[in-house]
């Protein structure tokens, strides 16, 4: 199972290559074991307390998530006899809770607070592993979390497309998996003695991301319908990555790319993924015709069937539906 996690298929996503006159990427995340781009954090991070000897076959992770690094975490810590408990804002989607119980995760659910109250979940996951005397994973600020989208991610981008790329985007929750390509494409870039290519961070709105990378100001407005992305702090994962460019894209503008995707090119992704397409098209018609921009598609559509794929919510939302529905 560990050894199914990465070396994941690089997709030219037609649409967006033919719209803009750029190649436009998208690396399929959604097709590791957990179905989302936190297996790689979950491994990394149980990897690296493995070998610190922070974590032992028979130990207990404990983490608090949006629920694919729940997902990625229980089942890697399970193939390598460990248990873990999960603790869920409990506004995420049924379906990611769901899955989370049909593995097995020991899950608890949390109201939904922001960082700065003792009872959001992050606080609560720790509080927790500090009970059981249990690991904490701490993917917001363990950096083993970057450190293996570096020496996995990064590569695989770099070997996909021979070293031919232009700029690289997506969202960041922990931050781990924009910060540690950044950082895994432009070693490789001055290994190479070429241009690193441009990092663009995308972020939804309701997260202060954007304001970060254009006037240093973290302040939040409006909200996102999203799950996993936005963040208002500079995480240890994000610190020192400084991303060259940001795009604020809207609910509406993912949504579009989303059904686009599905109805089109026949991938199913989720809300995260919207986000990352829509800053790529955004990033390719700045830099103009020529370029190869690589994004991530970090998820699949059916955890999100009951919102993305929900007319009534959607409508109850002012949100475009799915064209076919
Ligand atoms: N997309 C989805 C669907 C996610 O669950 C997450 C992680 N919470 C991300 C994107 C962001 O990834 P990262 O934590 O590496 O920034």
């Amino acid at each position: 199972m560990i050894e199914a996690i990465g070396n994941t298929p690089l997709i030219r996503l037609k649409h967006a290559s033919e719209a803009t006159g750029c190649e436009i990427y998208g690396k399929a995340e959604f097709m590791n074991p957990g179905g989302s781009v936190k297996d790689r954090a979950a491994l990394a991070i149980i990897k690296d307390a493995f070998a610190r000897g922070a974590l032992k076959e028979g130990g207990t992770v404990v983490e608090g998530t949006a629920g694919n690094t729940g997902i990625g975490l229980t089942l890697v810590a399970q193939a390598m006899g460990c248990k873990a408990v999960i603790v869920v804002p409990e506004t995420q989607s049924r379906e990611k809770l769901d899955f989370l119980r049909m593995i097995g995760a020991d899950l608890r659910l949390v109201p939904a607070k922001p960082y700065r109250d003792p009872g959001n979940y992050v606080h609560v996951s720790q509080r927790l592993a500090q009970e059981m005397g249990a690991f904490w994973a701490n993917q917001f600020d363990n950096t083993a979390n970057r450190e293996g989208h570096r020496h996995s991610t990064a590569p695989e981008i770099w070997a996909q497309l021979d070293g031919k790329i232009d700029a690289f985007t997506c969202s960041c929750g922990t931050g781990g998996t924009l910060a540690g390509v950044a950082l895994g494409l432009r070693d490789l870039a001055q290994k190479a003695n070429v241009k690193a290519p441009e990092i663009v961070l995308a972020d939804p709105e309701g997260s202060g991301l954007y304001g970060w990378v254009k006037d240093n100001d973290l302040s939040v407005q409006g909200s996102s319908i999203t799950e996993g992305i936005g963040q208002s702090r500079i995480t240890a994962n994000l610190d020192g990555s400084a991303p060259d460019h940001a795009e604020r894209i809207s609910d509406s503008e993912a949504l579009e790319e989303i059904f686009r995707l599905t109805q089109e090119e026949g991938l199913s992704v989720g809300g995260s993924s919207g986000i990352n397409v829509a800053s790529a098209i955004r990033t390719a018609r700045r830099l103009g015709p020529g370029h190869h921009i690589v994004t991530i598609l970090s998820d699949g559509g059916a955890r999100y069937q009951s919102k993305l794929f929900n007319p009534e919510f959607l409508k109850s939302k002012n949100l475009p539906t799915p064209p076919w529905m």
